[in-house]
């Protein structure tokens, strides 16, 4: 399923289509985007900057696959020179991404490793600061989602998990980022519709991404003393790895985003001008914000 037709074109484009027929598909965590049938929708062939993020560095946390992968193909054609990170297993996906922003002429750096990992995330910010020479725009996107029915069924350490990844991950790297961020910075973080209506499936998940929102209401706040802004994209159900590898039970993963309105889940190319808008200059009054992309069932 690929939407033929470019976004950014002005060309009218019926937001209902294509209509979704998902094969029901199963693969182990993280997932790969590359072994999806069908294949997302990252703005491989579709998406079409214009300069609005000339000269910006930015480092994006699973920039490999998904939503990450879209914003970091986006902010590319803008003109940003880009760090991705993702997990050593998802090499595959990554390399894919770092090609195509590598073709738009900008700098790609990849640098595998996981978020759980408090040094780690040091490290990751120290790899971009040195690789691309400073840092304007940080997404904090990765995010880990494994459906669990019963709250007896829960481990501590799936608890923590979800809690490192979701939660800690975006303090760590955010507070390593901060000394390198100047006025004019733009910090993202990627929540979610289940901040605002949380899944029976999704316990643990679900309270990460109303703390994401938190994130961004209460940091805009503290930094806009200092001209950083911070705001937070709530997707509804986009077409990523995440939901088909543990992130729901494959039949309802078949059907993701079917319930919506728009009778279909988002491909990731769909969210992508969020990202750049919010990292762009034109977005100077826009902080403490939250964004919905949900298909028209709203947050
Ligand atoms: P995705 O699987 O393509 O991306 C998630 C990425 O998180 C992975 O590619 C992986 O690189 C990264 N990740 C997970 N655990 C990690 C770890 N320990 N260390 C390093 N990286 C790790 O799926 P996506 O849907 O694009 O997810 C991106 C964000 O969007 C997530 O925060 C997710 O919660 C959010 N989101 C997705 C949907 C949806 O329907 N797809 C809806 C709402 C919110
Ligand atoms: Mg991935």
């Amino acid at each position: 399923m690929s939407t033929d037709q470019p976004f950014r074109s002005g060309a009218i484009r019926d937001p209902r289509l294509p209509e979704p027929d998902f094969p029901k598909q199963e693969q182990p965590f993280p997932g790969l985007a590359s072994r999806m049938d069908p294949l997302p929708d990252h703005g491989e062939t579709s998406y079409r900057g214009s300069g609005r993020l000339a000269g910006k560095r930015a480092l994006i946390t699973g920039g490999d696959s998904g939503i990450g992968a879209a914003a970091a193909i986006a902010y590319a054609r803008e003109g940003a020179d880009i760090a991705i990170n993702y997990l050593p297993e998802e090499q595959e996906d990554a390399d894919r991404i770092i090609a195509l922003i590598k073709a738009e002429g900008r700098k790609a750096i990849a640098i595998p490793g996981d978020l759980q990992d408090e040094d780690f995330c040091k490290s990751l910010v120290a790899q971009t600061v040195e690789a691309l020479g400073g840092l304007d725009i940080l997404v904090n996107n990765a995010g880990r989602q494994q459906f669990c029915e019963k709250l007896e069924d829960l481990t501590t350490e799936d608890f923590d998990a979800t809690m490192k990844t979701n939660v800690y991950a975006p303090f760590w790297i955010t507070r390593a980022a901060l000394p390198h961020m100047e006025a004019g910075a733009s910090i993202i973080i990627t929540s979610s519709v289940q901040a605002f209506s949380a899944s029976e499936l999704l316990f643990d998940y679900a309270q990460t991404k109303a703390a994401n929102v938190a994130f961004a209401q209460s940091l805009a706040k503290q930094l806009a003393p200092r001209g950083i802004r911070v705001n937070a994209v709530c997707p509804g159900p986009y077409w990523t790895a995440l939901q088909v590898s543990g992130g729901q039970p494959p039949k309802k993963a078949a059907e993701h985003g079917k319930n919506q309105p728009l009778g279909r889940p988002g491909q990731p190319v769909e969210i992508a001008p969020i990202y750049v808008l919010l990292a762009s200059d034109e977005a100077s009054y826009i902080t403490g914000e939250y964004f919905g992309s949900v298909g028209g069932g709203g947050l």
